[in-house]
């Protein structure tokens, strides 16, 4: 898997590269709530139409879950993060950006469990080859018995685990999703929204596989993207890119700025407060673009009824924790992920950061990132680095992966808002808390966070986009909300 350079520069995507001289310096800005990719996009597209624009960003760098941060020469992504995307606009101007910084990777993925190591997606063929025949007669039995429940009597697929179920039988379920996803969640499957698995399972249908093996079936099923873009000095380039073309342009980006506060006025939004240190500071503003967590945005505007409070508390995220390992060895493994579904082990996924560029780690080194569940408060949270990395270590070695006597470094990295938890009902509070934001004309709300929805990255430039059209008048508000609500499988559609 060796990521080969080069993809065209086209200069077309970051013109124009001069602030625009009919920019009135003292015309109130749109302000930016949040300075990830969906809301740095927005910021880029109104600075190349030379409009004022200032984004705030709490943390003390731009780039939001998609930052890279760098340690004696190794650098880690907040999750290994992968460039897909199914908009050929979006994909030229990001390679119009980047030159022949972006590489192209492929990516390989194994489920270790079982003591075994699983081709993921999962392949029928690879499974039934590494269990047992008991457990593979069980699994078949249990797959017909749901096709034929299903056909007969159709049953609605309303939690995460009735997908699932519903399409692979109880037994593949258990060992492949219900714990792995349990322990990413923390908590059941069967209160888990089955919006989730729709849109994130990347697995073959099994009777699709048995026509392909049975020769009845052609061509190559599309069920994950296997290629990716990749920035050679990790996905946060992309974001420093993107912010150096803003502030080139005449915007502005205040990191260490904390938005608690928007101001109203005739049913508008007049001005932006904000925390900078000890300092709350305010700025007039035009139009805001939130890309802050949803629930955070309500109690910046003041809308709390006991009802609204209640949906908002509903929303939670959950929260990552990385263990950096800096490694004294050239290579671990050829995988880009393997996922450790067993609860005994604490991380759920095990990542080599090389695999997605050689520049992740000095000449001769590797490392590895690993993903721990867990959320603020919590003692794995808390937890002082080394006790960690021993109990990592530990649980390496217990996967067959023996690196104890290579470490010569470690550090964590922590995401309090990574993944949005579709409990059961999330997306009716979803609804009733963008009712509040849809009666301020100028207010959007767009991203990730801002719609708590479980998008890639390109989805949440793609919205970034558009919200800033909407704030020049050349997109309908609703755009924003329509893009990407199709059901559907989101790796399925790259065109990278
Ligand atoms: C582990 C992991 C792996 C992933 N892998 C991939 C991948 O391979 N490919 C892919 O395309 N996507 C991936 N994603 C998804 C990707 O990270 C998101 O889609 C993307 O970051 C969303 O961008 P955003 O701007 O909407 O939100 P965010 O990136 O979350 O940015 C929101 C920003 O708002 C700031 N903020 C919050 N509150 C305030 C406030 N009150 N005031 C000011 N600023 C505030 C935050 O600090 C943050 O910078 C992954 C995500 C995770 C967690």
């Amino acid at each position: 898997m060796n990521p080969s350079a080069g993809t065209p520069n086209s200069d077309s995507s970051t013109a124009p590269s001069a602030p625009s001289p009919n920019r009135d310096s003292h015309a109130p800005a749109t302000v930016i709530l949040g300075g990830g990719p969906c809301g740095l996009m927005a910021a880029w597209e109104l600075a190349r139409a030379g409009q004022p624009v200032i984004v705030l960003e709490a943390g003390e760098e731009p780039g939001g879950l998609c930052i890279t941060v760098e340690r004696e020469g190794w650098k880690f992504d907040l999750g290994g993060h992968r460039f897909i995307a199914r908009n050929p606009d979006l994909v030229e101007r990001i390679l119009g950006l980047m030159g022949d910084e972006m590489l192209r990777s492929t990516r390989k993925s194994v489920i270790l469990t079982e003591g075994q190591a699983f081709e993921y997606p999962l392949s029928a063929r690879d499974v039934l080859k590494k269990v047992d025949p008991a457990y593979a007669a069980r699994a078949v039995a249990d797959y017909l018995l749901e096709a034929t429940r299903q056909r007969l009597a159709p049953r609605p697929d309303v939690s995460f685990e009735d997908w699932v179920v519903h399409r692979f039988g109880r037994t593949l379920y258990v060992t492949f999703f219900g714990r792995y996803t349990e322990k990413l969640w923390g908590i059941p499957p069967s209160r888990l929204s089955s919006d989730w698995a729709a849109q994130r399972i990347s697995l073959l249908n099994l009777s699709d596989v048995g026509w392909r093996l049975l020769g009845m079936k052609k061509g190559t099923p599309r069920t994950y993207a296997l290629e990716y873009l990749y920035p050679k000095e990790g996905f946060g380039r992309l974001f420093t890119r993107m912010a150096e073309e803003i502030t080139g342009l005449g915007g502005e980006i205040r990191c260490g700025s904390f938005a608690q506060e928007i101001t109203l006025g005739n049913g508008q939004a007049t001005a932006v407060r904000y925390r900078r240190g000890d300092r709350m500071e305010t700025i007039p503003c035009s139009h805001v673009v939130s890309t802050i967590p949803l629930p955070g945005l309500l109690r910046a505007i003041g809308r709390m009824t006991p009802e609204v409070e209640t949906h908002a508390a509903s929303l939670k995220h959950r929260g990552l924790r990385f263990m950096n390992l800096l490694l004294d060895l050239p290579d671990v493994s050829e995988n880009t992920w393997m996922y450790v579904p067993d609860p005994q082990y604490l991380m759920t996924r095990i990542q080599e950061p090389r695999r997605r560029s050689p520049f992740m780690a000095p000449p001769g080194k590797t490392s590895l990132m690993l993903e721990i569940p867990c959320d603020p408060g919590t003692p794995v949270w808390e937890m002082p680095d080394e006790p960690l990395r021993d109990r990592c270590l530990d649980d390496l070695n217990a996967l067959g992966i023996d690196v104890r006597d290579k470490v010569l470094g470690c550090f964590s990295t922590r995401a309090a808002h990574a993944y949005p938890i579709y409990h059961l009902g999330y997306a009716e509070s979803v609804r009733r808390l963008l009712d509040e934001v849809d009666r301020i004309p100028n207010l959007f709300t767009a991203g990730r966070q801002g719609l708590f929805r479980y998008i890639f990255t390109d989805t949440a430039m793609e919205m970034g986009l558009l919200a800033a059209r909407a704030c020049m008048g050349e997109a309908r508000r609703e755009s924003v909300f329509e893009l990407d609500c199709q059901p559907g499988v989101l790796e399925t559609y790259s065109i990278v």
